[in-house]
């Protein structure tokens, strides 16, 4: 039975291909181009801006040197030199002879525009008659005021305007004219016109915002929006609109993250319920201080946790020195008590070799399971890292399979699959800002049966609204006092080039200070000047970070014509330079990321004992490093550190009873943006502010990773930083109404809007719960 023509459906609803409303051809155009493939896709690709008449400059009030967009038509067009249209004998011209000249005017006055590549092109687009918008500097030749190769829009549907008239110019006076990201094939008016068949026929179906919500937030319907952000009457209509669109974003990513999280608290995990009599009181006993109100409370919400049947996903966010891990070590020892084993798994061979001397030393007898000395309920620790040699690998293999080791910490190397555990109840992931997600559920998989419950500690402070977004899964607990007998750091930064004498004083500091029994850091950004295109971070151990900022130096000090500038500072060279002369006498120590391990291992060791008076390093140190008697840190060329690196960096000295001090040493001119970025850093010592500067300075996309950038679908508006506010109540919204109704049965809007959120990553996403 067929259906007359007339009689099909002729809207189009957000989840419409588009070939449906622009035809095979121009449909696959955009999907290819532009990677949209649904109507909703391209009304979700918003206008890059606006431009009102109001914005425009006339043109007879251009000054050379300014940055101008002007109205106006085209009025003249002329190809000076040869072109296909000149004959000739001999040979084609060449193509750069070519220039495409335009004279355009908006009534009273005249411009001209010069092109000198791609003639045919802008030829065919600058007819004669038509009116477009043009953007560029304005220069002078022979007098005559001109835009050379502006970029421009055309208006569509004017060619046939005979001139520019009061009228037409009136048409536009009041009219915001959208101008869309557009590419070389795919021109904003053509993105205009394709919005405009779609919006044409849009229904777009029910609000997946309910109405009381809508109400309480003063938000528009959805298709109101829609059409809105497109063609708005005016600025205020633009604010609606463009807030109701963060909304949608905001609560269909809330609302995915709270059934995630129900879909997470309905796996089984093992309880493991304090004991009174366990391996935690006796450990507290041994404990030299004693615990921060902090640590208290946030072991209290741990011990809770980790006695219910669903696994704990737990962030514990605290500064640098706050004393995060002998929360974890707490938090371990109670697993063990209940039976189970617990991970540690730390960014670096350097931290996870420290962490298991300190841990083993914190724990003394209590971690001698087996030996001569060994407590009762003691346990056994075992560290695994890419270089354990082969005998302690197998024994720590063995170990961790039997059930022998109650802890086993690590690298990466916790994560092959070989490693398997007897009953592993908790993983403790350090430093997660060096940790993907992924390494946080391969360790979560290495158990069968129930999930063993997870604890991921910061010291980079998390945005709430980060911790609301990509960590939006997890329960956040912030350690926010510093142990009592903390001193502040003080932060300087030296600029090498202005003020020399700064830097001579920098190393007599260091040697007053090493005169006086303490010790210090020299940080460089690379191992030798060798290696190329190869930052100081590198550990064979280093995971793709989220907050890492070593890789992007936000065009700061970098970026603009420095490519004379002298190749970073390293190590290797640093390192003799300073023995030999300003530290002479020293004892000077070298760190970095290609030491053999046992190498590194001595060096830390030695340097932790007092043996070694200066260390050159990389930022191997960066993290988790702790050696109370190290009180000066110079950070060579710290402008090539990120903002949250160099906060993370100068929390290795004054963590103990002595003032710190870093200095940061830079050529990086006065007053610019690399200088800022120092001078942010050197005034404040809260690393929560810092983190939001550092945040600031990146793109959404950086922040989310990989896995939610540049996706269809993703955030196209919603500001992590900006639209805090927005996105908790987003969220407060979010859960209650995924707690009403978690399947979402009474919401199908809802559930439509997050499987467009999430598109192909849905089964990931909701697995990985
Ligand atoms: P971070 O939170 O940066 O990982 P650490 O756990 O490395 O900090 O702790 C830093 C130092 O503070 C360690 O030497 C640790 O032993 C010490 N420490 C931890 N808690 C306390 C406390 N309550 N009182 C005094 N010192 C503490
Ligand atoms: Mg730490």
């Amino acid at each position: 039975m067929s259906v007359p023509a007339s009689m099909l459906p002729s809207v189009t609803t957000l989840r419409d291909p588009l070939v449906k409303s622009l035809g095979k051809s121009a449909g696959d155009t955009f999907e290819k181009v532009l990677g949209l493939r649904t109507a909703g896709d391209l009304l979700r690709h918003y206008p890059r801006r606006y431009y009102t008449r109001g914005d425009l400059t006339p043109l007879d009030s251009l000054h050379e040197g300014d940055h101008v967009t002007v109205l106006a038509m085209v009025d003249l067009v002329s190809r000076i030199g040869p072109g296909p249209d000149v004959k000739y004998n001999h040979k084609p011209p060449k193509r750069g002879s070519q220039r495409l000249e335009v004279i355009v005017t908006d009534g009273p006055g005249k411009l001209q525009l010069v092109f000198f590549a791609s003639v045919g092109l802008h030829a065919r687009q600058l007819r004669q008659g038509s009116i477009g918008l043009f953007a560029g500097t304005v220069s002078s030749f022979r007098g005559r005021r001109q835009l050379v190769h502006p970029e421009y829009e055309m208006l569509p549907d004017t060619n046939d305007t005979p001139l520019m008239t009061a009228e037409i110019a009136e048409q536009f006076a009041n009219e915001l004219i959208a101008v869309y990201p557009a590419s070389a094939k795919l021109s904003s008016w053509r993105i205009s016109r394709a919005v405009d068949a779609v919006l044409d026929k849009l229904e777009a179906g029910e609000d997946p915002i309910p109405a009381d919500i809508r109400e309480k937030y003063d938000l528009w319907p959805r298709e109101l929006a829609i059409r809105a952000i497109h063609r708005p009457q005016d600025r205020a209509e633009l604010t609606h609109a463009r807030k109701r669109l963060k909304w949608d974003e905001a609560f269909t990513m809330q609302a995915a993250l709270a059934q995630r999280r129900l879909a997470a608290a309905a796996m089984p995990s093992v309880p493991r319920p304090p004991i009174p009599d366990g391996l935690v009181a006796a450990f507290d006993r041994r404990l030299p201080f004693t615990l921060t109100e902090g640590q208290r409370e946030v072991g209290q919400e741990i011990a809770h946790d980790l006695a219910c049947a669903y696994p704990m996903n737990r962030l514990l966010q605290g500064e640098v020195g706050s004393g995060k891990t002998v929360v974890a070590v707490r938090a371990m020892l109670q697993v063990v008590d209940a039976g189970g084993q617990a991970a540690l798994l730390a960014p670096t061979e350097v931290l996870a070799q420290q962490h298991y001397r300190s841990i083993t030393a914190l724990l003394g007898p209590l971690a001698q399971a087996g030996q001569l000395g060994g407590g009762d309920q003691a346990t056994r620790v075992a560290l695994l890292t890419g270089s354990t040699g082969v005998r302690a690998r197998r024994s720590a293999l063995t170990d961790a399979f039997t059930g022998d080791a109650g802890i086993l910490i690590g690298t990466h190397a916790l994560l092959e699959d070989r490693v398997r555990f007897a009953d592993l109840g908790l993983a403790v992931i350090d430093e997660q800002h060096r940790f993907g997600v992924e390494q946080r559920d391969a360790l979560r998989d290495k158990t069968l049966g129930s999930r063993p419950h997870v604890l991921v500690m910061t010291a980079t402070p998390i945005p709430r609204t980060v911790a609301m977004t990509v960590f939006g899964d997890l329960e956040v607990s912030t350690l926010s006092e510093l142990p009592a007998g903390r001193s502040p750091i003080a932060s300087h930064v030296v600029p090498a080039l202005e003020r020399p004498r700064f830097l001579e004083r920098a190393w007599q500091r260091i040697r007053e200070e090493v005169e006086s029994g303490r010790q210090a850091y020299v940080v460089c950004p690379r191992i030798s000047s060798e290696t190329s295109g190869e930052s100081g971070g590198e550990d064979a151990d280093d995971a793709d970070a989220i907050f890492d900022a070593d890789a992007d130096l936000e065009g700061g000090g970098q970026g603009d014509g420095q490519d004379a500038r002298r190749p970073p500072l390293a190590v290797l060279d640093v390192a003799p330079a300073l023995a030999g002369g300003p530290l002479a006498g020293l004892r000077v120590g070298v760190m970095h990321g290609r030491l053999h391990p046992d190498e590194k291992d001595r060096v830390m060791t030695a340097f932790a004992a007092g043996q070694l008076d200066v260390l050159v390093s990389t930022t191997v140190i960066e993290v988790g490093v702790d050696v109370p008697n190290a009180t000066t840190m110079v950070i060579m060329d710290a402008e090539r550190f990120g903002v949250s690196q160099l906060h993370q960096l100068r929390g290795r000295v004054g963590r103990g009873a002595h003032a710190g001090l870093c200095l940061l040493v830079t050529e990086a001119p006065a007053e610019s943006a690399a200088r800022e970025r120092l001078d942010a850093v050197a005034a404040t010592g809260d690393g929560f502010q810092l983190s939001r500067l550092d945040l600031a300075q990146r793109r959404e996309g950086d922040v989310l990773g990989s896995a939610q950038a540049g996706r269809r679908s993703s955030l196209k508006l919603l500001r992590l930083l900006a639209d805090e506010d927005l996105i908790a109540s987003a969220r407060v919204e979010a859960t209650a109404l995924v707690a009403d109704d978690p399947q979402l049965t009474k919401h199908p809007a809802v559930k439509d809007a997050i499987d467009d959120f999430l598109g192909d990553r849905k089964a990931e996403f909701l697995d990985k719960a």
